[in-house]
């Protein structure tokens, strides 16, 4: 058996159409887009082509898309961005206890900026409760940051709903969209936001380049200063190949891979419901209405085994997975996602994170399904049920 991948929530493979469409932008069409001459006309004109395919996978237009170099480049750029223009206004934010560090560290450096922060709790599922949302809102609050999905569980938000909240209380909305794009359909105008991140690396795109949804007359103080580009919002020589992927990664997402997902989400299914019917003990971590989760995410705790030689294990057997998410494995510290939730660190440090791609197979996960469950015996047997 070939070597299995199933961490799609940490990154992705380029996709072959992605990588024969930015290839000619490294070596023919290298030019600086800001150049006026033949050259930079070229590679300009790509961009705008990509910024307008960006555009249509979300609903916005070309002119609200700034190109950044990766999904945690977005969110600072949101959060620290607004915070400058907003202070006047208050300096109280409201996120939630689950999200990815590049939302909680941002969090973390304007708090010691003088800005409160408010971390929603959320239930045993990894929901939140939108009353508290609406309560927790005070004078000071200028905005809310939720995520439109979670990278450990697959939880979605209900991104709709806090939209709507945020505009009855004239607050600014941004949502890290990073595991969303590409496995559903999103619309930003629909959702309210004023403000959402995308990463290329996560549907097809190269790593190193991603986009910042930015709403129409929605004011933010650049993260880097410096030349002119994308109209003075973010300086730096454009990553022109990257962004060409982007695009076309973005085109894939709202057609080819949209076809994808319904297949994605059954080998899920598959997954879970075999390793359900040929092991005890196995607890999923989020919802268990499946319709409440990412398609291709499952997590799930083995109970009396660590995560960490579970996945040392698989990885024996060629199978790739993660235990809590991509930034925090090497180390042993527990999932703050699933800690927020209330699971115990036992049973925290033993879950694994499956997250499928367009590239895996039904005999992927069978395999899976024939080998996982022996690894589980084994290690039971080294540490069988206490007393
Ligand atoms: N937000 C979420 C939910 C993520 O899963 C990740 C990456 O794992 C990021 C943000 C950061 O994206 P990037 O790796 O492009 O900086």
């Amino acid at each position: 058996m070939n070597p299995v991948y199933l961490d799609h929530n940490a990154t992705t493979p380029v996709h072959p159409q992605v990588l024969e469409a930015l290839l000619p932008y490294y070596t023919q069409h290298f030019g600086n887009p800001s150049s006026i001459h033949w050259a930079g006309r070229a590679t300009d004109g790509a961009l705008e082509k990509a910024r307008e395919q960006v555009a249509a996978l979300i609903n916005a237009t070309p002119a609200e898309i700034v190109f950044t170099s990766c999904g945690s480049e977005g969110i600072n750029f949101a959060l620290k961005g607004s915070a400058q223009i907003l202070q006047d206004k208050g300096r109280h934010l409201i996120t939630t206890a689950v999200e990815h560090p590049a939302v909680l560290e941002t969090c973390r450096a304007l708090e010691t900026d003088g800005w409160q922060v408010s971390y929603l709790p959320v239930d045993a599922e990894g929901q939140l409760d939108l009353d508290l949302l609406e309560n927790t809102i005070t004078e000071q609050t200028v905005m809310i940051s939720v995520m439109w999905a979670n990278n450990e569980t697959g939880t979605l938000f209900p991104i709709a709903e806090i939209g709507e909240i945020a505009r009855r209380h004239q607050l600014r909305f941004h949502s890290d969209m990073v595991q969303a794009v590409g496995r559903m359909p999103l619309d930003v105008q629909q959702a309210g936001l004023d403000l959402a991140a995308i990463s290329g690396h996560k549907f097809g795109a190269p790593k190193g380049v991603g986009a910042l949804y930015i709403r129409s007359g929605t004011r933010l103080e650049p993260l880097i200063h410096g030349g002119h580009q994308e109209r003075n919002r973010r300086a730096g020589t454009s990553n022109v190949a990257g962004i060409v992927g982007l695009g076309v990664a973005c085109e894939l997402a709202g057609s080819v891979l949209s076809a994808d997902v319904g297949r994605i989400r059954s080998l899920r299914d598959r997954l879970e419901d075999g390793l359900f019917s040929r092991l005890d003990n196995l607890n999923l971590n989020g919802p268990t209405e499946r319709d409440l989760r990412l398609p291709n995410t499952l997590n799930l705790s083995f109970d009396r085994i660590s995560g960490e030689s579970l996945l040392l294990n698989l990885d024996l057997k060629g199978i790739a997975a993660s235990s809590g998410s991509a930034c925090s494995s090497g180390s042993l510290e527990s999932s703050h996602v699933l800690s927020a939730m209330g699971v115990d660190p036992d049973r925290a440090q033993s879950s694994i994170r499956f997250s499928l791609g367009a590239d895996n197979s039904i005999d992927e996960i069978d395999f899976v399904l024939q080998e996982l469950p022996v690894i589980v015996e084994r290690l039971r047997k080294i540490r069988p049920v206490a007393g």
